[in-house]
């Protein structure tokens, strides 16, 4: 079994693992007691950035954690609903977390590599924590095929034994890009990836992943309501009334919920009246 993963892998190297429509059905999440979604539905297109947008606490985090079961990893977190991931529900008896975490890759708010780690070390860790094995030759060829695709080679191709805690925040959030994509997941989410980077950094990344979405489904929470519209094709807006868990008020086209919003408080958040 073993043998054939790595005939796999090997053989898929080069070319996209193909795109995945990600649908989450009636998700509701708790913590302990305290509820902190309801009902959540929403489909997330196959090779498109979808755009998670709210206020803080409303719970677009859980939610994105529920995509790849790192919610379950939270002792008083429990769940209901489903994720389909190309129609199969991720959270199936039978499916491994780890298929989960290799099929829908994770990039967090801050930059997160092994700071210690060479920039090489940090790209094929995730391979290494998903069980992929890979000849010297193979690792060569996703070094730099995931560097390249976060658009990191070129200002790293010459020092990639040199620690990633070397590189700028910016740099530091694409080699995080590049590990996740090292292992060709067919869903990557983005928690507020921009969110502790200077303007010039966000840019580069949001045009890295405008590239990427041709080869992965995106999912992206972002504050940032300017970055939203640049990226994304669909947008749900995400609302927890006071004391009440988190639901969606409003999904659907971009371009229609920031030019012409359904629900008034869809309308008031993406003006900035919140
Ligand atoms: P958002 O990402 O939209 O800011 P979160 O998903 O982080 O929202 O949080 C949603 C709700 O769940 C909040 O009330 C938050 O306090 C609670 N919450 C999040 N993580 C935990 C946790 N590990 N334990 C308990 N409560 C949590
Ligand atoms: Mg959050």
């Amino acid at each position: 079994e073993v043998f054939h993963a790595y005939r796999h892998s090997e053989a898929t190297t080069a070319v996209p693992s193909g795109l995945a429509t990600l649908d989450a059905r009636a998700i509701s999440a708790w913590f302990g007691d305290h509820k902190v979604l309801d009902r959540v539905s929403l489909t997330m297109e196959a090779g498109k950035i979808t755009a998670l947008i709210g206020p803080s606490g409303c719970g677009k985090s859980t939610f994105l954690r529920i995509l790849n079961r790192m919610h379950e990893m939270i002792p008083s977190a429990s769940l209901a609903g489903e994720v389909l991931l190309d129609g199969h529900d991720i959270y199936d008896q039978g499916r491994r977390i780890t298929d989960a975490r290799r099929d829908v890759g994770m990039v967090f708010q801050k930059p997160n590599p092994f700071p210690a780690m060479s920039i090489y070390d940090n790209v094929v860790a995730g391979l290494k924590l998903s069980g992929q094995r890979a000849s010297k030759g193979d690792r060569d060829v996703i070094v730099e095929t995931s560097l390249t695709k976060a658009g990191l080679w070129k200002e790293v191709r010459d020092r990639l034994r040199q620690p990633g805690g070397g590189l700028s925040g910016g740099q530091q959030q694409r080699l995080c890009i590049a590990r996740s994509i090292a292992i060709r997941p067919r869903v990557l989410l983005m928690d507020e990836p921009c969110s502790a980077l200077d303007p010039t950094s966000t840019r580069v990344i949001e045009e890295t992943m405008l590239e990427l979405a041709h080869e992965v489904t995106i999912v992206i929470v972002t504050h940032n309501m300017q970055q939203a519209q640049r990226v994304s094709e669909n947008c749900a807006f995400f609302l927890a009334a006071q004391g009440q868990p988190g639901g969606i008020v409003e999904h659907g086209k971009t371009e229609a919920m920031f030019g012409n919003p359904v629900d008034s408080r869809t309308a008031d958040y993406v003006h900035g009246r919140f």
